[in-house]
């Protein structure tokens, strides 16, 4: 039945997920996020569902959508900004090339909007009350860190027992059960100018001084163990007649536990403190935004579910690790079993050439959503 009613639906998902695409909506464009959301909270009224709007002032509004009157047990999470600027949606617009769709934000996250309602109405459709079961989460700020959902979404965590996140699968059905954590910092080194020709001696290298600590933090690397710094860019001096004094670092670290991350955060401050060339200050700023989403027994138990309602569809799910971060892992750290990647399937996300999703498991990998939410709820 389910199945059925998303196959006959294909064609509306599709009407759906161009126009989602062909409505701008990065992060720092509120106007393009909020017509998102408009358009989002239009539909899911329309199946009747209770739609709250979040109001934000900087970034777009975030929406909270529930069956009126429920106490729903799972979360699911998905993000309504992309990574692409204003205009961008005219300039390559969403096409159609065999079974796989381009355009801004395609595979993330707008298919997984469409996915989302689709599986709700399937389910609804189908007779099944497991519709009253979810809370769903649409936020605006997912791409630059979700610096103002992340506490609506612990707050929707509290009282849930599962939590599934929507970015894409990945090809042959993978879903995503570790993320490592991610951190970003900034390492500013202030010294003396001077003048390179006339008195040198007077002047305080920053750049001296960051080279050594820059050295120190590659040091830090541990590939095999899933640890990685790495200092993206660098900034410093005013002129090459001058000794310089500023020098800035940003600093990307991913790493796979806990333990790492206090760790890591520990030797980052070693570094930071010691002093190279003397006279000169540096100060460390930053934290691990996003911690690591680990996996535990009972993630394992949600993933057998998620295979039981592949099994039935024909899917073979199977688990995987992420080094990129999600929203996934503000619901892991407090314990909630998590999968992510439980979205439509697509690759190449952030691409401006590549990023597709794939058309003709849509219907599919929406069904999968659906029967993991009726499974759950039994
Ligand atoms: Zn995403």
């Amino acid at each position: 039945m389910i199945e059925t009613y998303l196959d006959r639906k294909k064609s509306e998902m599709i009407d759906l997920l161009e126009l989602l695409v062909n409505t701008d909506s990065g992060s720092y464009d509120k106007e393009g996020v909020d017509i998102v959301g408009t358009i989002l909270k239009e539909n899911f009224e329309n199946t009747g569902m209770h739609v709250k709007v979040h109001r934000e002032k900087k970034l777009g509004n975030h929406l909270e959508v529930k069956a009126p009157g429920s106490d729903p047990k799972i979360l699911i999470i998905a993000h309504m900004d992309t990574v692409f600027p204003k205009g961008e949606a005219k300039e390559r617009p969403f096409k159609v090339i065999g079974d796989k769709a381009f355009g801004p934000g395609v595979n993330d996250e707008k298919a997984s909007h469409v996915q989302v309602l689709y599986a709700l109405k399937a389910l609804k459709e189908s007779g099944s009350e497991a519709y009253k079961n979810i809370h769903v989460i649409f936020n605006s700020d997912e791409e630059v860190g979700s610096p103002t959902s992340k506490p609506l979404i612990k707050h929707a965590a509290e009282d849930k027992q599962y939590s599934l996140v929507v970015e894409c699968a990945r090809p042959n059905g993978g879903v995503v059960t570790e993320r490592k954590g991610v951190g970003n910092f900034l390492l500013t080194v202030k010294g003396k100018s001077a003048h390179a020709g006339v008195e040198p001696e007077r002047g305080r290298s920053a750049i001296e001084e960051i080279s050594h600590k820059i050295l120190k933090l590659q040091k830090l690397n541990n590939y095999e163990e899933g640890l990685s710094v790495n200092v993206g860019l660098v900034s410093g001096g005013t002129s090459s007649n001058t000794v310089p004094p500023n020098a800035v670092a940003e600093i990307d670290v991913r790493m796979k536990d806990e333990e790492q991350a206090g760790e890591l955060t520990k030797e980052m401050t070693k570094i930071a403190q010691g002093e190279y060339v003397l006279g000169t200050t540096t100060e460390l700023r930053g934290s691990i935004s996003r911690p690591p989403m680990e996996k535990t027994e009972q993630t394992k138990q949600l993933v057998k579910v998620i295979q039981e309602a592949g099994d039935e569809l024909g899917m073979s799910i199977h688990e995987l690790s992420s080094g990129g971060g999600s929203d996934a892992a503000f619901t892991a750290v407090e314990d909630i079993p998590t999968v992510d990647g439980m979205g439509p399937m697509g690759e190449f996300s952030h691409s401006e050439t590549d990023e597709y999703t794939d058309l003709e498991t849509f219907p599919q990998h929406t069904a999968l959503l659906a029967k993991t939410i009726e499974k759950l709820s039994k």
